[in-house]
């Protein structure tokens, strides 16, 4: 069956050059040219994925996310967003969006960005989660809060992304670089320490004891995955 996308982009050339590409790879394509209406047709009918751009005449690309997440519509967004709004990148996934991709971008890195959301919203192992849960840690991403053995931890928005970032792609090895893109939306940091120190802080609130990770665990020279879920050990083995 055709996936359906819906674009939502106030820049006509963007608009027409998005929904041609995308149509001519199979998809079937809608389109809203401001926040309002974008929003009334992604309220009301079903898309597979939408593609929403941040700054729109009548209603912000974050006040349309925020709003379809409230109303419970859990269709994949993606945000397009321009350099400068860095900050609303974060404040995007935080409010429900589920990647951001920087103007001005590669058609086949949107392509790339689409299939990726597609094909998690396809597989059944890993739907499009919105609790987490490892050790004593519980983490709520409806309500950005993480808990640890119940009682509330207080993370920054940027160490929550981050851990947001980590446990949505579990037991991959994720580079320092490819942190900082995703998760900073920077391309060229002056350095990668910024990854390695909101991974210490975040070890330091959430893993029990933090100079030996279980969770949140290096890869030598190249960066950091999150420990895939472990079956709880059989008791009865090595007694
Ligand atoms: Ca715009």
């Amino acid at each position: 069956m055709q996936q359906r996308i819906l674009i939502v982009e106030d820049e006509q050339g963007l608009r027409l050059t998005l929904s041609d590409r995308l149509r001519s790879e199979g998809y079937e394509v809608d389109t809203a040219s401001d926040g309002a209406e974008g929003y009334e047709r992604a309220s009301k009918l079903l898309f597979d994925l939408i593609v929403l751009d941040l700054m729109l005449p009548e209603k912000s690309g974050l006040d349309v996310c925020r709003d379809l997440r409230r109303m419970g519509v859990t269709t994949p967004v993606l945000m397009l967003t321009a350099l400068s709004q860095t900050h609303d990148k974060v404040v995007g996934l935080k409010i429900g969006a589920d990647d951001y991709l920087t103007k001005p971008f590669e058609m086949v890195e949107l392509l790339a960005r689409i299939e990726a959301l597609l094909r998690r919203q396809d597989t059944p192992s890993r739907p499009p989660s919105s609790a987490y849960q490892f050790g004593a840690v519980r983490v709520d991403v409806r309500s950005t809060q993480a808990y640890r053995d119940e009682k509330e931890v207080t993370l920054s928005a940027k160490e929550f992304t981050l851990l947001r970032y980590l446990l949505e792609h579990r037991g991959e090895t994720l580079s320092r670089e490819k942190l900082l893109h995703e998760v900073w939306g920077y391309d060229n940091m002056p350095s990668t320490r910024t990854v390695d120190v909101h991974v210490a802080w975040l070890r330091q609130k959430l893993e029990e004891d933090p100079k030996k990770p279980r969770w949140i665990l290096t890869v030598h020279g190249i960066g950091y995955k999150f420990a895939e879920q472990k079956e709880p050990a059989d008791p009865i083995m090595g007694v």
